[in-house]
Formats: C-alpha cells, structure tokens, sequence
C-alpha cells in the first residue's frame, strides 16, 4: 500500500511514525520544510527565550533506520483524485492512500489590509521574523530623536486573546521587565505599552471561567493592557483603528485571531466545512472519496462529543493519526477479524502560562482547576513529554532552568546582513534625524 502523506505536523509525523517500518506499506511523507515545527513553542522563539533549532527536528532524521519511510521536501499544490495521483511543486506523486495532514495556517478573514502590515506566527520562520522586527525596533528607538516614532515602535499590539495571544503577551511583558532594559539603557522603558486585543468579552474563551478570570489578571499584573470585545478594523503599519472608536499608534501588530486549514486544489467545495477544513467521517476518510484522509487542523469531523468539529490542538491530531495508522494496517492485512475503529477525542485538559510562575490548567476528569506555580510546573512537563527529539527536549529543559535562575537568554540575535533604520523603507516614513551617540532616556 503505497501511503503520501501530505505535511509533517503532529498528524503527519505520528503516522509515518506509526507506519514505520511496518510491513506491506510504502511510506512518502512530504513537507514544505524539511523539519517537523513544535508549534506550542513558537512565541518563545519570537521572544528570544528559545532557539529556533530547539523547537525543530529534521525530518529526514526522524526515520534514519526506516525501511520504507521517504521523505520529499515540497509543496503538494493538487490533488488529482481521479487519477491518484498529486502534483506537488517538485513534481507529480502516485498514491494508494492520501493523507493530507497539511494543518492550517493564519486567517486574516479577508482583510488584506492587515494581512500585508500584521505579523502572522504560524511558523517558525515568521516566529523569527517577529523576533527580528521587535529587536530592530528597539535598536530604531536607540537612534530617534522622534519621540512620536519611539511611542510608536514602544507600542505592540497583540490581536487575539485565546492561548497564542495570551502566552505572546505575557512573555513579551516580561522581557519588558526583566531583559530590556538591561539590553538597552538608553530607553525608558515606562513608554513601552503592550495591548491585547480580543473580541469576546474574556480571554482564553474556550478554557473555564476560572482560567479566563486568572489568565487575565495575570496579564494585567504584568502590565499588559487588555482590550476587550474589540476587534481591529483597520492597520496600515502605523495606525491600528479598533472596533470600540480608538486607535492605536503601534509599529507592531502581531495577528494570532484566527486560523484557516491549508487544502490544496482539487478538493470539492462541497467537502469543505467552516474555518476551511475538510469534512471527514468517523475514519478520518474525506467524505465520499474511497482513498483519501484529512487529519488533525485541516479535517472537520462531527462526532457525539464533538457535534460541530474538534478543537484544533496537538493531541487530536496526534490521536486521529494514531487510529488511522490502526485501521490502514487492518486494511493492508484485509482482516475482517475486526471492525475498523472510528474517532472519538478524549480531551484531558487545557493549559496555557502567561508568564513565568504563571500558569492555568483546566482538567475536565475530573474535574479540576489550576492555577500559578503547580499550572506552570504541569505545563513545562507537557510540552517536554512532546517535543520531538531527546537532544530538543533537553536543550529546551535546560533554557529553561537557566533563564528560571537568570533571568536571561542570550538569544537576542539579529540576522540580518547590515542593520538599517526601518524608518528609511517603512511605508514611505519620514526618516527619524538620527544621533551619532546613544542619547540617554
Ligand atoms: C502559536 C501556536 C501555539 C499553539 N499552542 C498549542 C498548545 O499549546 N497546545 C496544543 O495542543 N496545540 C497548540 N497549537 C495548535 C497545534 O500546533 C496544532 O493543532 C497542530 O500543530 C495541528 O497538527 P497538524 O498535524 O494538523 O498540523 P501542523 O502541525 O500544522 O502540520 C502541518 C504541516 O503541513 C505542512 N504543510 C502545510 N501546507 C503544505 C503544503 N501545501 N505542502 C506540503 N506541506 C504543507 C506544514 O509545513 C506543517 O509541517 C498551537 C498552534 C500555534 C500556531
């Protein structure tokens, strides 16, 4: 059974994982990037307290000793259903089977405004990307005497208070407090205002009461001022315009408010349900089409537990991958011993920190609640028992354990080949007079 499974997210890489090695199956799993990304992690990476490569593993690494796993860096572009077969940015691929485990990435909701002057943090890449913006920043405000555009570049706007936001918010909060201005002593940091704006009338909406109330104040006690029931309307790099009649002046906008699912063409539109995801049954087989499977943030299955689709997190995709690699193996051995298993998630619970200490747990059976050091200590656990990788897992630890005593990364890196204000290629901005020595605050 010759398998192509489209994406090397949590889904893709537990199936081949799972096919690995194991016989009757030949195994192609692509990707556009050659490593599998931890997600979870990425806002650690955008504000420094992790290396990029810590929160990354090569794919092709992963199945060093595989028999029958082949990995193909590329992009899948269509799917030619009729004649199994994919095209891809590289070339076309036969299939017996097609998984498309291509997860999802940033919705801007059709508002290409925002779209060209937010940033996304969707992958490692623009993770990076967004470090590199917020340090170059800084460096801007070291060289302006325009206080107007200090204000502007002091002020990050962060859109979208379920975990992404509520987690960006909190670390860059506390660099605020505890490395910036260190890093630079020329700039009064009291300027610095960082905003999260969310729509709803709490944060962290899909956790219990408790983990709102908690993760908001949190937040607040850090200095980040929440927005609520407000959405951005407008941001053209320089002015972000809200739903409530204000405005912000902020050279940053990060954009964590809504995520779409990544289907290649050739998918009907027939087969494709809210927030652009694949309608699968129970099997995670796209409906009404014999030999192709949507899993984990692009697959839309309704389920008694789940009548409207499961939520889009790690352990879903991790779970229907492991339930499909069971019945493709009943199937290869074309065993009627057994039924083929259908879905069903089990949740055991929801966390989300916002700051070092500073945690919520929601576990639903039973039912418990918790806050603090025992949410923080319970979620540093979880993501280390994920991460792909011994030598990650321990890197990640002991970041972990040295910025706990210090205080400090020393990850504040800028790759990029000269530095230049960005006000000299910013949206047409007047360049800010610039001074020859730091200036003190
Ligand atoms: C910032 C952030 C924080 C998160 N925090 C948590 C958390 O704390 N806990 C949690 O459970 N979940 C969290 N999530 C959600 C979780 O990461 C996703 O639910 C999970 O990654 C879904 O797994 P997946 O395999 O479906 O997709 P992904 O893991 O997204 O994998 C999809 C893969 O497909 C590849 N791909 C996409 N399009 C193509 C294409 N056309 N061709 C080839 N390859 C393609 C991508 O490169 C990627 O490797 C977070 C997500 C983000 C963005």
């Amino acid at each position: 059974m010759k398998v192509v499974i489209a994406g090397g997210g949590f889904a893709g890489m537990k199936l081949a994982r799972s096919l690995n090695n194991k016989p009757g199956f030949e195994v192609m799993l692509l990707d556009r990037f050659n490593y599998h990304q931890f997600q979870p992690l990425f806002y650690q990476v955008a504000t420094s307290g992790l290396d990029a490569s810590n929160i990354s593993f090569p794919l092709r690494k992963a199945f060093h000793k595989s028999k029958n796993v082949r990995i193909r860096v590329s992009k899948i572009e269509e799917i030619l259903h009729d004649q199994n077969k994919i095209i891809t940015d590289q070339g076309e691929i036969d299939y017996d089977i097609l998984v498309l485990a291509t997860g999802a990435d940033t919705n801007f909701f059709g508002n290409k405004q925002i779209m060209e002057n937010a940033f996304p943090m969707k992958s490692t890449v623009e993770a990076l990307q967004l470090r590199h913006r917020m340090l170059l920043n800084f460096e801007d405000v070291v060289v302006s005497k325009d206080q107007a555009y200090i204000d502007r570049l002091l002020t990050i706007a962060i859109v979208g208070g379920g975990p992404t936001g509520v987690e960006l918010s909190g670390a860059i909060a506390e660099m605020k407090i505890y490395v910036l201005p260190y890093d630079y002593p020329e700039i009064d940091f009291r300027r610095m205002k960082i905003y999260l704006i969310e729509a709803g009338d709490k944060t962290l909406g899909t956790m219990s009461e408790k983990s709102s109330e908690q993760s908001l104040k949190y937040l607040q006690d850090l200095g980040v001022t929440v927005i609520l029931k407000t959405q951005l309307t407008e941001y053209d790099g320089q002015t972000a315009r809200l739903s409530n009649g204000e405005s912000l002046q902020t050279a940053t906008v990060i954009w964590a408010a809504g995520i779409k699912g990544n289907i290649p063409q050739g998918v009907d539109a027939s087969l494709i349900a809210r927030g652009n995801r694949i309608k699968v049954d129970r099997f995670n087989k796209v409906n009404g089409i014999e030999n192709i499977y949507a899993l984990g943030d692009v697959a839309y299955m309704e389920t008694p537990l789940y009548p409207h689709g499961h939520p889009q997190v790690a352990n879903v995709a991790i779970n229907q991958a492991k339930n499909l690699a069971n019945n493709l193996r009943w199937m290869e051995m074309k065993s009627n011993s057994r039924q083929l298993e259908e879905f069903e998630y089990h949740d055991k619970g929801s966390l989300a920190t916002v700051g070092r200490n500073l945690a919520v747990a929601d576990i639903p059976k039973p039912k418990m609640h918790f806050g603090g050091f025992t949410a923080w200590l319970i979620w540093m656990l979880l993501h280390l028992v994920l991460i792909l990788g011994v030598k990650n897992r321990l890197q990640v630890f002991i970041n972990w354990i040295y910025n706990y005593i210090t205080y400090d990364q020393s990850l504040r890196l800028i790759f990029t080949e000269f530095y230049k204000p960005r006000s000299v290629d910013h949206l047409g901005e007047k360049k800010p007079e610039l001074v020859a020595e730091n200036t003190p605050a």
